[in-house]
């Protein structure tokens, strides 16, 4: 199964992902998690993009799709995966496609989490990440047990340098400017199913399960195979 979860930050794309991943054992894939562990390791990528992130901008195409590339190719991803914060522009959706139609694959659905940007201002700049396993908490809504320290691997619970006021709404209009215009292009595919990112996370997380196609494409590909 290949899931794309778009949507504009803080709508819950990651949050949602980790669940069904423990659930469905299909790893999550997300660009922002990959970036920001090489700025963690000091790599030569993690330098030059942290400067674009902590701007609200987006790394260019290339660098992303060549993560994934790369990423894909491990066995964990055989029987398929999350791909959360990726595509973000056309350019990478395309990109996206070629690469799994060389492997015969594609993608199965794109829950889109529709959600008002006046919402997310709150809860992204109330957004505080483990700097380790990048479990997800809100200082008001649902903050860790210990202030400051990650419930699940107990590495500390910090503030992304990009969920600002200030870079939360350049974030915001670069979604609308250049990651929107991907709801055509996954509905005109007949992949797309928005869901409201409004509602209380159990509630979404049974919206985006009961979305789910019953069988991937793979899983198709395979039944008919033996089918004959
Ligand atoms: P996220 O954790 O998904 O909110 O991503 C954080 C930041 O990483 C974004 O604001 C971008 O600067 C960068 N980033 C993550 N994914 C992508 C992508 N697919 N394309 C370009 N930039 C990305």
């Amino acid at each position: 199964m290949i899931l794309i979860f778009l949507g504009p930050p803080g709508s819950g794309k990651g949050t949602q992902a980790k669940r069904l991943t423990a659930e469905k054992s299909w790893p999550q894939l997300s660009t922002g998690d990959m970036l920001r562990a090489n700025i963690a390791q000091g790599t030569e990528l993690g330098i030059a993009a942290k400067k674009m992130m902590d701007q609200g901008n987006l790394v260019p195409d290339a660098v992303v799709v060549g993560m994934i590339r790369e990423r894909i190719k491990n066995s964990d991803c055989l029987k398929g995966f999350i791909l959360d914060g990726f595509p973000r522009t056309i350019s990478q959706a395309e990109s996206l496609d070629q690469m799994l139609s060389e492997k015969g694959l594609r993608v199965d659905r794109v829950i889109e989490f529709q959600i008002q940007d006046g919402e997310l201002v709150g809860r992204l700049s109330g957004r505080r990440t483990c700097s380790s396993c990048a479990t997800m908490y809100h200082v008001k809504t649902s903050p860790p047990k210990v202030d400051g320290v990650c419930d699940k691997c107990g590495n500390p619970v910090i503030q992304r340098a990009d969920d600002n006021v200030e870079v939360i709404e350049k974030r915001l209009k670069v979604y609308h400017a250049q990651t929107s215009p991907l709801i055509q292009y996954y509905s005109q595919q007949g992949k797309l199913l928005p869901i409201d990112a409004t509602k209380a996370m159990d509630q979404v997380y049974s919206r985006v399960v009961a979305s789910l196609p019953k069988r991937s494409f793979f899983g198709q590909f395979l039944s008919r195979a033996f089918a004959r």
